[in-house]
């Protein structure tokens, strides 16, 4: 990626310009955000340690996706006389799924870089580093190693904070300089499919890259603390996806106590001691906000255990500072990247105005976290949005549910076999009989999901869903089916 020399001025090398805003990190949060303020013509720089597009294009949502659609398409091939298609003989190129996988992530990436340059937003590949906050019309003071080795400084009027996150490595002895522990970037990248995967932790990233490796034929095994894979999933729906995962060797309520070399050593539910070989070893525990290493500490910015405290407009502490994105340690995932980005845009705007006497008027806009739908990109798929059953409990909210199993839609039985395993649940307050959670399991959940957070943001109650009219035959209607039995 080269300099974008956007700015008017910008060619003697040596000069510091004043950014209306400068963005650390152009991930989700950072890239939408640079293009909403790019939009409305302020003079944004964005610095990027690593590559436009963060982890979600780079090394996690898309590279993943496109692996496990191929292995999806495999999978498919093989169960194809099902549907009365005969492939013959199915195999697979790791080699062409690699190619394609890194053609799709090169060209999103260079949509991001044509939208900067679009609106104008200069890209600077280097790891910037906060030296002062921003003070009334003084700018932040920004210090950027580039990439080229050349160290330059900026000021940005306003500063948004969106680094990201990193993985969580946890303290067990033995995973350090271990060559067959890998994290999710690491295997992503693997030049050859391991013939055993052992995945430590059963929160998303090891769900997906448990159906993408098992479906091209890796023996996997999953080793899960809690006593059910994806804990925020809700009660009865997790277990119907984990069933599905038929090839796949849970190991619930296991303690891992050491790695040493491709063995896992851990204690399994009983308390008896066990261990597993495997070619590889995932390490799948969560991620980090990245706090680190780009000046937090400097500039005096309040972090709590999760991430930087923000308030509901993405502002920090700190006058003039905001931050969005997994750095927040709020909800870690890339739509929710994207929003806070743009809340945090309509406050800068109005920051900004003010500085520049301005009276525009701009819409009260907030960051909400209760209608965040989630999927769970797995061999089937599922997704969700609102309260679970067991939140309903431990909120002491009073709910009514229900739920059917996705069979009964046409739409689903046709593409997917009678046998294939699914469930659309929705959890409605027992009073008023709003709707507070839609939950389902099987192909297109995330597809339609959004529907569900619309309903549960505009605050529709059943007797509201059952008036909708929903496309036939589609997956989706389930949920007018299941609202229909409340
Ligand atoms: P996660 O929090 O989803 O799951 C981690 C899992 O590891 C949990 O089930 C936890 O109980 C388990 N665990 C923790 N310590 C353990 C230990 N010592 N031994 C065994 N199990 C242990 O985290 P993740 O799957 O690593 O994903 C990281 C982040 O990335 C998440 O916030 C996730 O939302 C996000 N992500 C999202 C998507 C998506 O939206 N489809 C995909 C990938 C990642």
């Amino acid at each position: 990626m080269e300099l974008a020399r956007l700015i008017s001025g910008w060619p003697d090398e040596g000069a510091t310009y004043m950014f209306d805003v400068v963005i650390l990190g152009g991930g989700p949060a950072g890239y939408l955000a640079a293009e909403r303020l790019g939009h409305a013509g302020k003079q944004v720089l964005v610095i990027e340690k690593a590559f436009l597009g963060g982890t979600c294009l780079n090394v996690g949502c898309i590279p993943t996706k496109t692996l496990l659609n191929s292995a999806k398409t495999y999978v498919h091939a093989k169960e194809a006389d099902r549907f009365g298609i005969h492939c013959g003989d199915v195999a697979y190129d790791w080699g062409a799924i690699q190619k394609w996988k890194t053609e799709v992530v090169e060209k999103l990436r260079s949509g991001i870089a044509g939208m900067m340059e679009k609106y104008k937003v200069t890209v600077l590949e280097g790891t910037g580093e906060l030296l002062a906050p921003p003070r009334g019309k003084d700018g932040g003071r920004v210090r950027i190693a580039m990439k080229d080795g050349t160290i330059r400084e900026e000021q940005g009027r306003t500063v948004l904070i969106s680094t990201g996150s990193v993985p969580a490595i946890p303290p067990i002895p033995g995973v350090q300089n271990n060559e067959h522990l890998v994290d999710s970037t690491g295997l992503l990248n693997v030049t050859s499919v391991p013939a055993s995967l052992t995945v430590i932790g059963g929160g998303v990233i090891g769900v997906e890259f448990a159906s993408l490796f098992a479906s091209m034929g890796s023996k996997v095994t999953i080793i899960e603390m809690l006593d059910e894979i994806v804990p925020f999933m809700d009660r009865e729906q997790a277990p119907i996806l984990r069933r599905a995962m038929k090839s796949v060797d849970f190991r619930l309520g296991c303690r891992v106590e050491k790695i040493e070399g491709s063995r896992v050593y851990f204690r399994a539910k009983d308390g008896s001691p066990a261990q597993i070989d495997a070619d590889l070893i995932l390490m799948a525990v969560g991620r980090r906000p990245q706090l680190q290493g780009w000046g937090a500490e400097q500039v005096g910015l309040d972090m709590g255990r999760q991430g930087i405290i923000v308030d509901d407009r993405m502002r920090t502490n700190i006058s003039g500072i905001w931050a969005a994105g997994d750095v927040t340690g709020k909800s870690l995932l890339a739509h929710s990247a994207y929003r806070m980005g743009e809340v945090a845009v309509t406050d800068i705007l109005a920051y900004l105005d003010r500085l520049d006497g301005k009276d525009e008027k701009r819409r009260d806009n907030r960051m909400r976290y209760d209608a965040i739908p989630w999927a769970v990109y797995g061999i089937p798929e599922a997704a969700g949005v609102g309260i679970t059953e067991q939140d309903a409990e431990q909120k002491g909210i009073a709910v009514k549910k229900a739920s059917l199993p996705m069979r009964i839609s046409g739409r689903f039985a046709a593409e997917n076999t009678f046998a294939a395993p699914g469930a659309c649940k929705v959890i409605a307050d027992a009073g008023t009989g709003r709707i507070l959670g839609v939950h389902a399991v099987g192909a297109y959940a995330s597809e339609f999901i959004w529907g569900a957070a619309a309903l549960i943001e505009q605050e529709l109650r059943i007797s509201d869903v059952q008036e909708l009219i929903f496309p036939h035959p589609t997956v989706s209607e389930m949920i007018r089916d299941v609202v229909w039995t409340m």
